[in-house]
């Protein structure tokens, strides 16, 4: 097994859950062709078949926050190819293109259902969220900002995991974001983390399992390697449900599975909660 198979899990990506054509948009699971309006407004499940189709990173804070709340941190930060790793540079260029950001998290403030948070989301459309200096930089940051103000922290994860062609300054992010979430912690604040598919590899060993509340969508994949991973390394055919956020649930790892419509409410209760309680 080499490193590229290990951290990026690119065989284990998602499927491709909808393709956008002009204003229409066809679900991969059952073929259907849904206009674009029509699927925002359905919080991109496909009403044909139930498919939880991928959300961008920004479209997924406008789905949980209050109208207008979102402020922005640390937009303009960019990765740049530090260890000079062949055609990283063209990748970023296609990530910034594909997924119309500067790269795989958006960070901010906000309120839910009222309640202000700092919140973060990871877009899979930029190098499948894989978490490099400038993913685990601005986590950090916004975990730092939310320490000095007291304020809760709300984490949406999708990722494919650490970013190989940053090596280990990729990997020193899983203990760098761990540290301030472990120091927000420490001053009593709280992390509503939201595991979305799939979240794998250095974010799932990391921030993603750190929560003080963990929830997860309906049929989310969280794990750390691989289905196909760790088949070979066992010479065993795994459960059908394997790593599905139903079955990490009955594990213990996640305290509940929210639906995509129910999310918001749902999240805003807890801070809600929380805060009455400190
Ligand atoms: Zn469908």
């Amino acid at each position: 097994m080499n490193l590229k198979s290990f951290f990026l899990k690119a065989n284990n990506a998602p499927e491709s859950t909808g393709m956008l054509f002009g204003r229409f948009i066809t679900c991969k699971g059952c073929g259907r062709r849904i206009s674009v309006v029509r699927v925002r407004r359905e919080y991109f499940i496909c009403p044909g078949c139930g498919r939880y189709m991928t959300v961008r990173a920004r479209r997924r804070i406008l789905m949980l926050t209050d109208r207008r709340s979102f402020v922005e941190h640390d937009r303009e930060m960019t990765s740049r190819n530090v260890l000079h790793f062949p055609q990283y540079d063209e990748k970023l260029e296609a990530a910034r293109e594909n997924s119309r950001e500067n790269e795989g998290v958006v960070c901010g403030t906000a309120t839910v259902e009222g309640q202000p948070t700092c919140i973060f989301a990871m877009d899979a459309n930029f190098m499948m969220g894989s978490m490099g200096a400038v993913v685990g930089e601005k986590i950090t940051r916004l975990f730092e900002y939310a320490t000095a103000r007291h304020l809760p922290v709300v984490g949406v994860t999708v990722s494919g995991g650490a970013r190989m062609q940053e090596g280990m300054i990729s990997l020193l992010q899983m203990s760098k974001v761990s540290a301030a979430v472990q120091r927000h912690s420490n001053a009593g604040n709280l992390y509503v983390v939201l595991l979305t598919d799939p979240t794998t590899g250095g974010v799932d060993a990391s921030f993603a399992m750190l929560g003080d509340i963990t929830l997860a969508e309906p049929g989310a994949r969280v794990g750390f390697a691989g289905p196909r991973v760790i088949e070979k390394s066992l010479n065993q055919a795994l459960p059908k449900d394997f790593q599905r956020a139903e079955q990490v649930l009955r594990c213990g790892f996640i305290d509940a599975i929210v639906p995509r419509r129910e999310q918001k409410e749902f999240i805003g209760k807890i801070l809600s909660l929380h805060r009455v309680t400190v």
